[in-house]
């Protein structure tokens, strides 16, 4: 059964053209539906059927055609771009190495300006030495700040990872709180630590993270047009479904380093470029 719809437009002269010929067979290959469209916006159901009958294998549905309405078609457009998402990156996890919460939240914390690949470094010498909450609480700040200085802004870091363990080990009993409300209490937490530790730790899908790249892609994908993070959350919370908001983060932030780079995105070589309006410029 096909399982989505992608529209394809269709030039004045009722000729394909041979990039449209090759996303038809793209899509009739990955048992997608699909729906012509004429330039003047009407469903040209002669050409699908004479097209889908003759050259591919035909898919019933081409004889059922509705006009769908424009959220329709952007909801079919936004589970394309999940399925397809899924498909590249089924088992995308965080990249920040960690064993326990309170790893993972000092992680996070540290990611903050810094690559992943630079905390992952620095993290095995900070847990070595502070092992815990209570461990850390009673950290001194010169030597802290020494351990983290490599993942810039230290002193600020530092203080955050002081405060958060102290806050952890004397207001919540020495392990890291598992609401939304609590988390954002501990110094050095916002919206989008609290939501990686929810997410990747707890499985507690309570809002999405929104990084640099998920911020990037989402714009790019013409899933918001916000530019403040708690925005774009607020878009994607409202569009994707909430089972895959874990998911779909750990996904573009993958995407967004090997393909939709921010500077020079590989559009040519993207499974997405079909689906996405900033490849359409
Ligand atoms: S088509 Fe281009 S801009 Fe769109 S998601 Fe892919 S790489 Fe990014």
């Amino acid at each position: 059964m096909p399982v989505s719809f992608l529209y394809l437009s269709v030039p004045s002269t009722g000729r394909l053209i041979s990039n449209q010929q090759e996303a038809i067979r793209t899509t009739a290959l990955n048992n997608v539906a699909y729906r012509f469209i004429s330039v003047s916006g009407q469903i040209d159901t002669s050409l699908g059927c004479n097209l889908l009958h003759t050259q591919y294998n035909p898919i019933p549905e081409c004889y059922h055609w509705e006009v769908p309405s424009q959220k329709e078609r952007e909801q079919q457009r936004i589970s394309e771009i999940l399925k397809r998402l899924e498909e590249r990156f089924p088992d995308a996890e965080c990249a920040l190495t960690h064993r326990s919460a309170f790893e993972l939240l000092m992680a996070t914390i540290l990611s903050a300006q810094c690559t992943d690949e630079r905390v992952n470094m620095v993290t095995p010498v900070l847990f070595a030495r502070y092992p815990g909450p209570g461990e850390l609480a009673q950290a001194d700040m010169e030597e802290l700040q020494e351990i983290i200085r490599s993942t810039g802004f230290f002193r600020n870091k530092a203080k955050s990872l002081r405060g958060a363990a102290e806050k952890i080990a004397h207001h919540f009993d020495g392990e890291v709180p598992q609401t939304m409300d609590d988390l954002l209490t501990l110094p050095g937490v916002a919206r989008k630590t609290a939501n990686v530790v929810l997410g990747t730790w707890y499985g507690i899908a309570d809002g999405v993270v929104v990084d640099t790249h998920v911020r990037r892609l989402s714009q790019r994908l013409g899933l918001t047009r916000q530019k403040e993070p708690q925005k774009i959350e607020r878009d994607l919370m409202k569009k994707i479904p909430q089972d895959e908001w874990i998911a779909l983060s750990h996904r573009l932030i993958h995407h967004g380093r090997q393909t939709c780079k921010s500077q020079k995105p590989r559009c040519e070589e993207c499974s997405l470029a079909e689906l996405c309006p900033h490849a359409q410029r």
